[in-house]
């Protein structure tokens, strides 16, 4: 089965995600700064984070876990750390707000630390790390979440799907970006292949009964595994302990034991870390990096993480956005 879509332009997409957001309590700066980075998600092709998650946002404003008038405050702790108290708001203003401060810190001093508290994020990271490489840095970026992975060899979910992204600057070019669920599969890839009908690769995830399966709606209702195995399962511990509590906040089942369970995105941290190559080592690293991407590049199947999404995003056209959601969130809004 596959589903309905309907051809929506993306001004439509930005008018019809800020409208909800706005008519359920954002204010004009939130709701703005929600439905970009929806519809840079819709026009990049990440649709498990574009108009996909406008119901959770709406439902957080609903419950009024989230304030859609959070006006985020950013303390310089040292020259190189700063501090970003998002005051219970949406991740995108916090970012709208730090990463600006952040990209200073690093051009000047050559390396500069961002810890977020109190926010909350329901979106891809590479929009905050692809803002620090345009300015010529490597960014790099971790978030957790609630339980939904167990660690390896394990049954049980103690790990978000706990994304990170990275991103490294190539002046004139588009930079080389990865972002990553260290899940085998995205909870909204998963969600969506659900709803949509489709299997899953034996590996993505166990059943409620802990038994593998390639049915995404039995693993919805068990446990996902991480992606490669013990080497995933490390990473995402790591996460953990980058976002939670290196910045001051909590684990991904701590930031389930203080949700109100409405569906929409918890309460946590975020890492981001902004570093200068020309400071750190004394040169200018371009023509190196380029020449090592020729050699990437001459190599058959090989493509370079982020060119999916500078791809999809020349195509100035319409999205083709599912059918059910698009009329759901035209009742919202
Ligand atoms: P994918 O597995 O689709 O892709 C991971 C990365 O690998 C991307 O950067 C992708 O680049 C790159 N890539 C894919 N195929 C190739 C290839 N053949 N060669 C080189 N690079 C390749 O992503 P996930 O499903 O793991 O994650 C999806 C999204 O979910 C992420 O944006 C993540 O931030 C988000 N997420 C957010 C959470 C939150 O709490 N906010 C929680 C979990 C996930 P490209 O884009 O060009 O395809």
């Amino acid at each position: 089965m596959t589903s309905n879509t309907v051809d929506v332009n993306l001004d439509e997409i930005f008018s019809l995600a800020k409208r909800a957001l706005l008519k359920h309590g954002a204010n004009e700066e939130n709701a703005d700064a929600v439905a970009k980075t929806v519809t840079n998600a819709e026009r990049d092709g990440s649709i498990s984070h574009g108009l996909f998650r406008i119901p959770g946002y709406i439902k957080a404003l609903q419950s009024k876990k989230v304030d859609g008038s959070a006006k985020p405050e950013i303390e310089e702790i040292t020259p190189v750390i700063l501090r970003c108290d998002a005051k219970n708001g949406f991740a995108p203003i916090a970012h709208q707000y730090g990463i600006k401060r952040l990209i200073k810190s690093a051009q000047k001093f050559g390396i500069a630390g961002l810890s977020i508290q109190r926010c909350h994020h329901f979106a891809a990271l590479w929009p905050e790390v692809e803002k620090i490489s345009e300015q010529g840095l490597v960014g790099l970026t971790s978030v957790s979440y609630t339980p939904a992975v167990a660690p390896a060899g394990g049954t049980t979910a103690l790990f978000g799907t706990n994304p990170m992204a990275f991103a490294w600057p190539r002046p004139g070019k588009n930079p080389i970006v990865f972002d990553m669920a260290t899940a085998s599969m995205a909870k909204g890839e998963i969600q969506i292949a659900a709803r949509d009908g489709h299997s899953v690769p034996l590996g993505t995830g166990l059943s409620a009964a802990g038994e593998l399966t390639t049915d995404a709606s039995e693993i919805d209702k068990g446990v996902l595994l991480p992606f490669g195995g013990h080497k995933g399962s490390v990473i995402a511990l790591m996460i953990e302990l980058l976002s939670g509590p290196l910045v001051g906040e909590t684990f991904s089942y701590e930031s389930k034991e203080r949700d109100n369970g409405d569906g929409g995105p918890v309460q946590g941290g975020q890492f981001i870390l902004a570093m200068s190559p020309e400071i750190l080592s004394g040169k200018d690293t371009s023509d190196q990096t380029e020449k090592f991407l020729e050699k990437y590049n001459a190599i058959d199947g090989a493509r370079i993480p982020g060119a999916r999404r500078h791809l999809n995003r020349q195509d100035a056209g319409p999205r083709k956005v599912n059918l059910e959601l698009i009329n759901t969130i035209k009742g919202l809004a």
